[in-house]
């Protein structure tokens, strides 16, 4: 292992950001960044944005990247038409990308990835005929010629990547895809030279990794991304993953990257309520049995955590993808020791993964530059102006920071005796401890762009006089209820919920199961400390093996009991939480299965009275016998400030909840925020 240069053991990450020797190529530092899709690989109109992104992390010191996923042939496409590497015009094409990075010293491969069983579409393959449970295309099964031509692909696919000036590739080996099922006796139900036992299943990799490196040569980096935890049923029993890393060390791969879980799991392994690193022992526990670096990853998006792993020696690299979309200069802010200047990804996947599932293009709740870098930038403004910003809100606070950023003089005025507004709620909730990190960072840009903060003080329209701009940024209020009964005592709100107001008793009914629906009844159900912050607890909550010996990894859950009887409800018919984030949801889902929240769809409210709520699901009255009822049935936008303001000749901008209240989030609320920004 190379040692840390001067540079780096003066830092507060010495290990983080020492060099890592390759033998024939040295990586400045051991950041990775993991491949992520991201929507703009698919077609070629799409490349200069790509690159702009890819130039911007680049820039702000990443050492490595990894694209995201390239099919090396038609039948390993995602989804029809997506991206791939089968052609010399690809080739070429992708230059724009290896040149931009390559500019800012940073080294750069292409993530070779062949969908399987995956694929969404009907030309998918598969070792066997096994379909997915999460995909309604039956895989056919490859031939053994298909193999042949499958493994030629990739040889194909990693030259070209080669001609277009990568680095080297990343052979997609987890995750549930093609090679992965080929590996892993629960997919691969063939008996000829690429089935049966151990070494038969393995060789579909190992020969990838082999003539890749013939063909591209000793110089080229070849990662080879290892299912390391597969996280399904019947999965690969702990000594054939050691087997397995043994064999692709030996075919020729320069790096060894973590993969965790299949898209199948039904354990969560990225999602904001996974303990920070909480899978980074499995690559520690590999590391003995093999001689080339290996890559860890999964829910790292700290300099601390990075370099707390890498200094305990349980990786020689760290793969993050999302932090590094939230803040393409992370590297540099660790390297200047100033981690509380990076805005730190808060795993939330609502811009992200989710946007991935819908189809559009990616961007960062946090950071709406994010795949955004050609068009939008916060330029310094021509004119500087004098504007008010109403509401501290994460629609408030972007507008007011990047105003202030970009020289305008902002006063951000707040009601509360905090910044943060609503997220200042949903930071409460287990599992959502990392929302304290983006107020932290905003906390950080208020000071660095000298927005002048009042708190504790409610804006009226003489405050807001004088100014060349105001914008209201005032938020929502939750929307009234009018069953019989709803001005009770015991008849409350989310508000008086997590503001700690009042702690509702032990049997509870939630009218309304949208997003904040979920999050209370998670909040009610728990007694003490966040599972999140506690990984022996989490992993027990969702049957992780904490030695990851068992095969796969999973052993029973044993979720802890609930510290309250609740009912989640919803007027609508059908499972309460379908519209819940495409990638999350299911969690959320299956948390509260867990803590027995009775979820039920299609109620109507009656009445709230001694004897308990009275509803009706289909025309059967019933009377639930709860202590509180805790209304979290949506919101409505509150901006009295707008028509006085506008009745006298201001220029007003309403953004936020205070815009538009249905379907609000954070993401629409820091972007619209951002944006309007930009623009003032
Ligand atoms: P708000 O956050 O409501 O902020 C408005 C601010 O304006 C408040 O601080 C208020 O005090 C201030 N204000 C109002 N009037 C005045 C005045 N006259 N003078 C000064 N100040 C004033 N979103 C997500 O994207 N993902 C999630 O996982 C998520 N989870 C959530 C969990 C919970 C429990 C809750 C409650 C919300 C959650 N949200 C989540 C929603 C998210 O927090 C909101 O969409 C977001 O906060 C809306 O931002 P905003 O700035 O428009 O309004
Ligand atoms: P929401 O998602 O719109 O849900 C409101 C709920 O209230 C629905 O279940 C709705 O279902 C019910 N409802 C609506 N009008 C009602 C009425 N008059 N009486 C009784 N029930 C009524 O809103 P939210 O839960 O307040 O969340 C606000 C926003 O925060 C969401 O849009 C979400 O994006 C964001 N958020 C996101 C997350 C996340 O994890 N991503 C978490 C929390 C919040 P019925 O109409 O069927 O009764
Ligand atoms: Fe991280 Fe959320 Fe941004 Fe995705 S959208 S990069 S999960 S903060």
């Amino acid at each position: 292992m190379t040692p840390a240069m001067p540079e780096a053991s003066a830092s507060p990450y010495p290990h983080l950001l020492a060099p890592l020797d390759l033998g024939f190529t040295t990586l400045r530092n051991r950041v990775l960044m993991g491949s992520m899709h991201t929507g703009l690989e698919d077609r070629a109109r799409d490349v200069p944005r790509l690159a702009a992104y890819f130039a911007e992390r680049a820039a702000g010191g990443v050492g490595l990247i990894v694209t995201g996923g390239y099919a090396p042939n038609v039948e390993g496409w995602l989804k029809p038409f997506a991206g791939a590497m089968t052609r010399g015009a690809h080739a070429r094409r992708h230059r724009a990308v290896t040149d931009a990075v390559h500019a800012h010293d940073a080294k750069i491969c292409l993530q070779l990835l062949h969908a399987g069983r995956y694929a969404y579409h009907p030309l998918s393959v598969a070792p066997s005929k096994a379909k997915a449970p999460i995909n309604p295309f039956t895989p056919r099964p490859l031939s053994a010629r298909g193999v042949e031509r499958t493994l030629r692909a990739y040889v194909r696919a990693a030259r070209l990547a080669r001609d277009a000036g990568y680095d080297g590739v990343e052979v997609m080996g987890s995750e549930g895809y093609l090679i992965n099922t080929f590996a892993s006796a629960r997919t691969n139900r063939r008996d000829d030279a690429w089935g049966g036992d151990l070494p038969r299943r393995m060789r579909f990799a190992t020969e990838i990794v082999a003539r890749i490196r013939e063909a591209c040569g000793p110089d080229f980096i070849l990662i080879h991304r290892l299912s390391m935890l597969e996280l399904v049923p019947d999965g690969s029993p702990w000594h054939e993953i050691v087997a397995q890393a043994q064999a692709i060390e030996a075919a020729g791969a320069t790096l060894l990257n973590t993969g965790i879980g299949w898209h199948e799991s039904r354990v969560p392994t990225i999602a904001t309520s996974v303990p920070r690193a909480a899978f980074a022992g499995v690559t520690a526990k590999l590391r003995p049995h093999v001689g080339l670096p290996l890559v860890t990853t999964n829910r790292i998006n700290t300099p601390e955590v990075a370099e707390a792993i890498l200094a305990g020696g349980g990786a020689d690299m760290v793969s993050m993808a999302r932090p590094l979309l939230a803040d393409p200069d992370w590297v540099a802010k660790a390297r200047a020791g100033r981690p509380e200047a990076i805005n730190t990804c808060i795993a939330c996947n609502q811009a992200c993964l989710d946007h991935v599932f819908a189809n559009r293009t990616v961007s960062c709740l946090v950071n709406p530059r994010a795949c955004a870098e050609t068009e939008l930038n916060y330029l310094p403004a021509a004119t500087p102006k004098r504007i008010a910003v109403v509401g501290a809100g994460p629609a408030g606070l972007a507008c007011a920071t990047v105003a202030a950023a970009r020289g305008h003089q902002v006063t951000l005025f707040e009601a509360g005796d905090a910044i943060g507004g609503q997220f200042n709620l949903a930071r409460r909730i287990p599992g959502k401890e990392e929302f304290d990190e983006t107020l932290r960072w905003f906390r950080h840009r208020i000071a660095e762009t000298d927005v002048e903060l009042r708190l504790g003080t409610t804006a009226d329209i003489d405050m807001l006089t004088g100014y060349d701009v105001v914008v209201l940024a005032t938020g929502v209020r939750p929307r009234p209820v009018d069953f019989a009964g709803h001005d009770r005592p015991d008849v409350i709100t989310y508000l008086d919920v997590l503001s700690g107001r009042i702690v509702p008793g032990r049997r509870v009914a939630l009218v309304g199961a949208g997003g904040i629906g979920f999050d209370v009844a998670e909040f009610l159900a728990h007694d003490g400390p966040s599972p999140t912050l506690d990984p022996a607890r989490w992993m027990r909550d969702w049957g992780i093996d904490p030695a990851f010996e068992a095969p796969g990894g999973l052993l029973p859950a044993q979720p802890a009991a609930p510290a309250r009887e609740l009912w989640l409800l919803q007027r609508s018919p059908g499972r309460p939480g379908s519209r819940l984030g495409k990638t999350t949801g299911w969690i959320h889902r299956a948390a509260l299965k867990a803590a027995r929240v009775q979820m039920l769809g299609g109620v109507g409210y009656e009445r709230m009275d001694d004897a308990g709520f009275h509803i009706r699901i289909d025309d059967t009255p019933q009377v639930l016998p709860v202590d509180h009822v805790v209304i979290c049935a949506g919101q409505e936008p509150h901006r009295p400030l707008q028509a006085p303001l506008e009745a006298m000749g201001v220029s007003v901008h309403v953004i936020g909840g205070a815009d538009v209240a249905a379907e609000l989030d954070a993401k629409r609320a820091i972007a619209q925020g951002s944006r309007l920004a930009a623009d003032l």
